[in-house]
Order: C-alpha cells, then structure tokens, then sequence
C-alpha cells in the first residue's frame, strides 16, 4: 500500500551540522542492559533499529573515563581500543542501512559511585551519591576540571575513531554536567560556580572542545533539560534552563531535548500519556535554529507529523517505540500502518538497565536476541514441514504463538473458551490506566485476522478429547493461570488455614470479573508488581474503603525497576487508599484481618470485611496433564508434541508469555542443541598503552 502524502514530511532528510540524517525518526540514547558487557548483542540490536528505517541510531550513555562507572547498570563505554573496536560493529551495522550513528560521551559525577574501578567518583562539590551509595564525591578542582575536559576530548576522538557520526555532550539527568548547571548544586566560588555564565562554563567548553576535536566530520548534539524542577501542578518549571538554552542555542549541531523529571519524561502508559513533553518544548525551536529532538513515546504518525508542522520538533525521538517496533519508520514509509507493533508503555524495557539484564520488551520478543539467537523482529524461516499446529488459549502466549506459527506457513488452530480473545491481556487492559496493554492482543489479532492459514475458534472450552478428535500434529497448552485466595506467596511459604469465610475471600480475577467485595477491604499485597495497586484503585472508583497491605517497606517494591513505584504510591494516596507496609497477613475471620509485623512478628488485628489476596498464581495445567497421561497410553493416534508455554506453564509477566509463545513457534521444526541454546556475547579485549 503507498503511503498517505501527509507522511512525507517524516521522510525528508534533515542537516545536523556536517552530516545529514535520511528522514526525521531519531533513536535517541537508551540503555539496553547489555552496554560494554555484551557488544556484539547491543551492535546487532542496534544494527536491526537502522535496517527498520531509523534515520539515527544512538548509543546507550558511554562512559569517557573509568572514573565514571555506573555498574551493575550496564553503561556503554568509549575507554580504549577495545571499545572502540566493539562500537565499530554497531557503526558498521548503522551504516550499511544509510542511518547515522551517534555516541552519547557521559561522566557520571555523584550518581555513580565507580564500585567497578574503585576510582573516587568526582562532582562539582562534595556531593552524597544521588542512588543512595554510602560515598560521597571529591569536590573538582581545576585541576580535575582539566582532566575532565581532556579525557571528553579523548573520548570524542575514540568515538570519531569507532566511526560514528554524532557525537554527544550529556548535560542533564542528574548527571555530572547537569550538577555544574543547577545553582542549588553549583555553590563554587570560582568561575566554574556562582553567574549562570559561570555554570555553565563547562558545558560550553566541552561542546567547543568536542567540535574541535571532531566537529570536521563528527556533528555535536547536547543533550539538555528543556526545564529545572519537576512540574509543580503538571505545570513545568523552566526557570534559568530557558535562558542557559539562549546562551549556548547555536553552540551544539542538535539539541536533544528532555526533562528534568525521569519518571515523567519515560513514564509508564498508566501515568503519562503519549507527547507528553509538549508543554516543556513550547519555547525551544524559538530559541536556536539548530534541528531539535524530543522523545514522547510516539507511535501514532499523524502525532508525529503534527509535532513537526507545529515546530515543536524537527526529529522524533524514540527509545521505547523504537524498542517495540524497530521497523516503526519503514511501516510508515511503506504505508503499512496496521502493521505497526505499538509500545504499551509498561517500561518492562527499562527492568533490563535497572537489573543489569539484556533488555526484554512486552510487544517485542526478538529484542536482545538479534545476535545470540539469530531472531528478527520481521522475519521468520518458513515453516519446516506440513505439520498442523492445534493452540489452546489465547492469550498473550498463545496469541503470538498463532501469529509466529501462522507467518511460519504453518496450519493453525487456535481455540479460546472465552467468546474474546487476548487471555488476561483483556481482562487487564480494563482496569484503571492500562487500557493500553490491549495493544498486544490488537496487533497479533490484526496480524493473524490476514492469514488464511489461520482458524480461530471461540467460546471452545477444550477437553482432552475436544483436543484429541482434532488429530493436529502438534498441540500447544497456552491455558493461563488464575490468582489464589489462600494466602500462600512469599511471605506465607504455605496455604493458610486462617480464612474465611470464603464468600469475603477475593483474588483479582474475581475483581476482573467484576465480582466486587464489600467493605472495608484488605488488599493483600504479596505479588509486588502494580496488580494490587491497580485493583485498589479499581476499588476506590466504586467508593470502597481500601487498605492496602504488604509484607515489603514499600507498596509495589519492583515498580521500582519500570520507574512507577513513587507514581502508584502517590496515586494511591490521592484516592484515598490507607496504606501499612512491612506487614504479612496471616488471618482473616470476615471481621478482622490479622497482621504480622515482617520485622518484629509482632501481631496486630484491622477491621475489615473482604479480604483480597494478591499473592500467587497457580497454572491452569489440567489439560495439559490430562492429555500428558493419554500421550502415555495413547499410541500412534496422538499428537507429535505436546507442549504448555505462557503463564500454563510458570506464571510470569506478559512479557514472559509473548516470549514462549514466539519461541515456541520459532523452535518448531528446528534442531535446538539444548545444551546450547544461544550464542554467549564475550567482551573484546585489547593492551592498550597510556596514549589510546
Ligand atoms: P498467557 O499469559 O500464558 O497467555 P492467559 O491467562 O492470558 O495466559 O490466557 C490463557 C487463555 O486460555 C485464556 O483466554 C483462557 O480463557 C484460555 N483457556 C483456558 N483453558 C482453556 C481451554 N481448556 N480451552 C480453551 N481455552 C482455554
Ligand atoms: Fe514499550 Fe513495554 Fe516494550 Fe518498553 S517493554 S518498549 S514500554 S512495550
């Protein structure tokens, strides 16, 4: 299909200084949890973002300096020959697709520590680690500034070295530069300290430097906060940010543009919304005439088109949609909208940063498996035989199963019991903020809904003879699993025997299915994610008084990894939601809920009505057991394989389930060495010499 002509303006080409970026999609630095650690993983997954149509492809923040180290995040890093031979992979990678390559140079100053290279971390003044590492940092003198500067412009030349095309002075996120700039940091009394010309001395220094040094072929972008605090009534602060941006507006080649505010600017769907930066952006193009970048979780065009025309921005900006969809620009060049797999905003990609691990993505299963197991996030080696595929379930593990195996060429079955399809995908997407999860159901519905080779079958409870009487080759068990009223989870390592009665008992399926509790209401809290967050809220909407419990010192503890764990606590307050932390629950008599104090086992009682227990989930495996037991006595009549994958089998995230399904639709017909499943990234290593 052509695409529509009010697109084109995406697709022209755009000068940043020496160099020319093809169309305006602009990946902009993120991490992937791989950095120095796994090259050839993060060159690869570069490598795909370009071959999709990304006019620009940037680096995760790439330490100058052993002196900045960041671990256990998995920084990038621009520190000798080695590195510079592991960034040559992704610059090759970039380049063969016509995209630019750029390198974000970052020195970490009091947010990291340097517990890698035991190197005394450094910032503008003595400064407590900002992430709560009991070190402080030595205050730089001038001495330390020189060094500063020297080892920037080394790094700069070793990016230009590794070939790439743009090269970055990061100024903000709390960062070392971000700490020179701010005047509540910044209290030096020399001329690095005091007038805003002062503190912002540096930063222009290292953009001259760094044009000095590779400006020739290399154009220099600064990554800046378009604002100064976080916005106070939803109102952003801009403050001195605006008139630092005047001083240094046709310094740099770009300005890539973000905010001060980390969980606002990559916040999760069920927060912040889709161009959610626009009311700081208002002023910048009118201040340089240096092309701007801004992110905004873009994946609708006709937002992205209007962002351009109204001079908000010259480049969209991506790490998540990019993440979800590295073929987001060609789907739209080639008029493939329907096609365009859709970021839903759950920040399961920043887990990867956060825990040092490759960066896994809801709607994109291949992420971080471009290099180690060869998988493409478009293309996928056609079937291997005639076989007949029958997938019961469908959720989100049974859906992308049906989707692979149908673009495999395989004849597939898929039979659901409900009259719906998309599994707790749609149960979840009804609950408050995250109507947009829906996503991973619409697009591998849309995908499969084009294939003939598919059939679907709803409102199909299927028994093992249902199973049987179908005679397909293969059978995959994607069934799901179901939240457990009996207390049992981390803090309860067994059943309790201590509630009832059992018609005041909930789980959040009975929530989902709109069986709603009388009050006061005890929520449970022993999954940690945001379920019981979500049904607390859900429950305050019918005006239900909530009190929410949990064993942790904080309510939705990993929330912390998807940057939402302070958003939820504060939604929480706002709609009245009593919160007690450190506290396990061990009994519920329909009057009372008894508490037990995770530190102390001291025990105390609370009123309550219903009690809501977020806890455990157990697989729905019956099926899968039953035709287990018929495969043993069956003979020659049953299937070839039968396999359970998704929540069935261990319940996970949603994440979990798209990856089992796509992996087992990838493995069909494959011979996987299963003591060798994928390929082990190793880092270069090279001698280097104090002049590298
Ligand atoms: P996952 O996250 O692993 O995909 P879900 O719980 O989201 O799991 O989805 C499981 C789906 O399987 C649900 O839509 C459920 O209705 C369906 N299902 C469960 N048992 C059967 C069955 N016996 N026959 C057909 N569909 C089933
Ligand atoms: Fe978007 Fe979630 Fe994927 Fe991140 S993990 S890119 S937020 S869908």
């Amino acid at each position: 299909m052509p695409r529509d002509s009010r697109y084109d303006v995406l697709f022209e080409p755009v000068k940043i200084g020496p160099v020319t970026a093809k169309n305006r999609f602009y990946q902009v630095p993120h991490c992937t949890g791989l950095g120095w650690l796994r090259p050839r993983m993060v060159a690869h997954l570069r490598g795909i973002k370009a071959e999709g149509g990304w006019g620009v492809v940037c680096t995760e923040y790439c330490s100058i300096h052993p002196a900045s180290d960041d671990l256990p995040h998995p920084y990038a890093s621009l520190w000798d020959k080695g590195d510079i031979k592991a960034h040559s992979l992704m610059t090759e990678l970039v380049h063969e697709h016509g995209a630019l390559a750029g390198a974000e140079l970052w020195a970490g100053g009091s947010r990291s520590a340097n517990l890698f290279t035991n190197e005394v971390a450094m910032d503008v003044t003595s400064m407590p680690n900002i992430v709560g590492i009991p070190y402080q940092t030595r205050a730089m003198d001038k001495a330390d500034i020189r060094e500063l500067r020297r080892w920037h412009r080394a790094a700069a030349l070793r990016a230009k070295a590794a070939d790439f095309d743009i090269v970055y002075v990061y100024a903000t996120h709390h960062y070392l530069l971000s700490h020179f700039l701010s005047a509540k940091t910044n209290t030096r009394s020399d001329e690095y300290g005091g007038s805003l010309e002062n503190r912002v001395r540096l930063v222009r220094e290292l953009i001259e430097e760094t044009k000095d040094a590779v400006g020739d072929r290399c154009a220099v972008a600064v990554r800046f906060s378009a604002d100064q605090a976080s916005p106070i009534d939803g109102q952003p602060v801009i403050g001195e940010h605006r008139e630092m941006l005047e001083m240094l507006a046709e310094l740099p080649d770009l300005w890539d543009i973000n905010i001060n505010d980390y969980s606002h600017e990559m916040g999760v769907s069920r927060f912040v919304k889709e161009a959610s930066l626009e009311a700081h952006m208002s002023y910048v193009k009118s201040i340089t005439s240096k092309p701007v970048v801004t992110v905004g979780r873009f994946t609708s065009p006709d937002t992205m088109v209007s962002q351009v025309r109204r001079g908000i921005v010259d480049f969209i900006g991506a790490a998540r949609p990019s993440i979800a969809d590295p073929f987001l620009p060609n789907k739209i060049r080639e008029g493939r909208l329907d096609d365009i797999r859709e970021c839903i905003g759950c920040n399961i990609c920043y887990t990867g940063d956060s825990k040092a691990t490759p960066i896994r993505c809801t709607q994109n299963p291949t992420i971080s498996e471009e290099w180690r197991r060869g998988w493409h996030p478009e293309n996928i080696a056609p079937k291997g035989s005639d076989s007949t595929v029958l997938v019961v379930g469908a959720g989100p593990a049974g859906l992308e199963a049906t989707r692979a195996l149908g673009k495999r060429g395989y004849q597939v079955l898929l039979a659901e019991a409900d009259q719906w399809l998309g599994g707790r995908v749609t149960r979840e997407s009804a609950l408050p903020g995250l109507s947009e999860w829906a996503r991973v159901r619409d697009y591998r519905v849309h995908q499969i809904q084009k294939m003939a080779n598919v059939e679907i079958y709803l409102d199909n409870r299927m028994s093992a003879d249902d199973v049987l009487d179908i005679e397909a080759d293969h059978v995959v068990i994607a069934t799901g699993a179901h939240w457990l009223a009996n207390g049992k989870g981390l803090f309860n390592e067994s059943a309790l025997s201590t509630l009832g009665p059992v018609e005041q008992l909930f789980t959040p399926d009975d929530i989902m299915a709109g069986r709603l509790p009388t009050g006061p209401v005890v929520i449970f809290d022993d999954d940690h994610y945001y379920m019981a967050s979500v049904i607390a809220e859900r429950l305050r909407a019918e005006n239900i008084a909530v009190t929410l419990v949990t064993p942790a010192n904080q309510v939705s503890s990993w929330g912390q990894h998807t940057s939402e764990q302070t958003l939820i606590h504060c939604r929480l307050l706002d709609v009245g939601v009593e919160i007690i932390t450190a506290h396990g629950l061990v009994g519920f008599d329909g009057q009372q809920a008894q508490l037990e104090c995770s530190y102390s086992g001291k025990r105390r009682t609370l009123a309550a009505h219903s009690l809501v227990n977020v806890t455990l989930r157990a697989p729905d495996e019956t099926l899968f057991r039953e035709l287990q037991q018929r495969a043993r006595t069956g003979g020659d009549s049953m299937p070839k394989s039968i396999t359970r994958i998704g929540d069935c089998e261990a319940p996970s995230i949603i994440a979990g389930a798209v990856f089992a399904g796509h992996r087992y639709a990838r493995e069909l017909d494959t011979d996987v060495d299963p003591d060798n499943r994928i390929r082990y990234d190793r880092v270069f290593y090279e001698e280097t010499t104090a002049t590298d």
